[in-house]
């Protein structure tokens, strides 16, 4: 559920006509519906309402101080993956309690930053990351509240690349090393605390049996622990809920929330939550404009000023967005197409820099702007400078206003930092 549509033949953002944003700030450009993020937070806040729970929105889906703060006035905490996510998210205003810190590749630096913060746990991912925590922490005369990420091996159904909860997946700790460890760690480690068991498998996940598959296993490492003499409070489930792009029949957060408040009944544990792509997915859109169009001996073409650095989902995954005209002839056109097939490029210097492939299109002309749907996960976060390409700015939609959140960046921002020697 979003609020991009159709008023007439002008596509809008809420109360704003796309048009209007564009002829201001220029393409490419992201645009986000603050009303959409705030209805997906509630969506997912409610259906835990009857147990003790924390969202921590995953900065990396959307890591913008605008997003992350319009979670956080919500009540929401945040899921980092390294210091810099942290930065933001201190910057926006998190509650540090309200942090949990994963990856598998956490440096020094990073951990002291996480420490002398005081985030409420680490998600640990290897045993020589636990130890060196525990090195660190005491250096630094903290505690470290600590899960371990298990890896349940269990298969989530989803593209391989976003896979993470697998023996062959580098995440995570297998099952019985992982008990393990928490042993250890109670009887050796003295300033790291076991509070949690965490598990995150996966990503675009669009049916409820994966996560009930890995809530059966976590449950019994949970109760193995308490056995052992280890206080865990928090389950964390991570992320993972997927969304529709196109016809994924994607569950909604009440049916995945009844069947983990049913799974840890009598559980007697706060439950965490890591969700990105289904706070900020369908959130936000891509905008750009056409710049040529051109017929190929075998294909359509249709050349836009947006590319593989802005959005690089298609070009990393094969994934699918819907396409829609901003301005139509038609009304009201909502469809997706029709009247042509064709290929949607960008203007990057790689075959692979593609948002569509073989599709019904209106036809549409040089100088018409056209929205890549479902852009606001993994969309801007993903994005880089590549072939020199400043990237693109994003504004927030509130109502009939609108806000430049992030600056489109100048040819001098690209050269930042760099030394043309003699
Ligand atoms: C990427 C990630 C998430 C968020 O995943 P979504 O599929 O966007 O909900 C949560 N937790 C961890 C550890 C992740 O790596």
């Amino acid at each position: 559920m979003h609020f991009f549509t159709y008023k007439g033949n002008k596509f809008y953002a809420e109360g704003v006509s796309i048009e209007k944003i564009v002829k201001e700030v220029g393409t490419p450009c992201y645009i986000y519906s603050h009303k959409t993020l705030i209805r997906h937070y509630h969506a997912f806040d409610e259906a835990f309402a009857s147990v003790p729970h924390l969202i921590c929105y995953s900065v990396k889906a959307n890591s913008n101080i605008a997003i992350l703060k319009t979670f956080i006035n919500e009540g929401g905490g945040v899921d980092i993956v390294s210091g810099g996510e942290l930065y933001r998210a201190l910057k926006a205003g998190v509650n540090p309690k309200k942090v949990v810190y994963s990856g598998v590749g956490k440096r020094a630096d990073e951990i002291e930053y996480a420490l002398k913060t005081g985030i409420l746990m680490f998600n640990v991912e290897s045993p020589e990351e636990l130890r060196a925590i525990d090195r660190i922490a005491k250096r630094l005369k903290k505690k470290a509240g600590i899960a371990i990420r298990v890896n349940p091996d269990v298969d989530p159904k989803t593209h391989p690349y976003i896979s993470t909860g697998l023996k062959k997946n580098k995440f995570g700790i297998e099952t019985s090393r992982a008990i393990q460890e928490y042993v250890y760690a109670k009887n050796n480690l003295k300033n790291v605390i076991p509070i949690g068991v965490d598990c995150h498998i996966g990503s675009q996940i669009t049916q409820i049996s994966p996560f009930a598959d890995a809530l059966k296993k976590t449950k019994q490492i949970i109760s193995t622990l308490r056995n052992e003499g280890i206080d865990i409070k928090y389950l964390d489930m991570g992320g993972g809920l997927g969304i529709t792009y196109k016809d994924e029949d994607a569950p909604h957060p009440s049916k995945y929330g009844k069947a983990v408040i049913d799974a840890t009944k009598g559980l007697n544990i706060t439950l965490i939550f890591e969700p990105g792509r289904i706070m900020v997915g369908n959130a936000g859109i891509l905008v750009t404009k056409v710049l040529y169009t051109k017929q190929g001996t075998e294909k359509n073409f249709v050349i836009v000023d947006a590319a593989m650095n802005d959005l690089a989902r298609p070009s990393l995954y094969g994934s699918y967005h819907a396409i829609k005209p901003v301005t139509h002839p038609t009304p009201p056109f909502n469809k997706g197409g029709g009247e042509i097939i064709a290929d949607v490029v960008g203007p990057v210097c790689e075959s692979g820099d593609f948002f569509a492939k073989d599709r019904p299109l209106p036809a549409f002309k040089s100088g018409e702007l056209m929205a890549l749907m479902s852009a606001g996960a993994y969309g801007f976060s993903m994005s880089s400078n590549y072939n020199s390409r400043p990237r693109a700015c994003e504004v927030m939609v509130k109502g009939n206003k609108f806000s430049i959140i992030r600056e489109r960046e100048s040819y001098k921002d690209l050269i930042k930092g760099e030394k043309r020697l003699k």
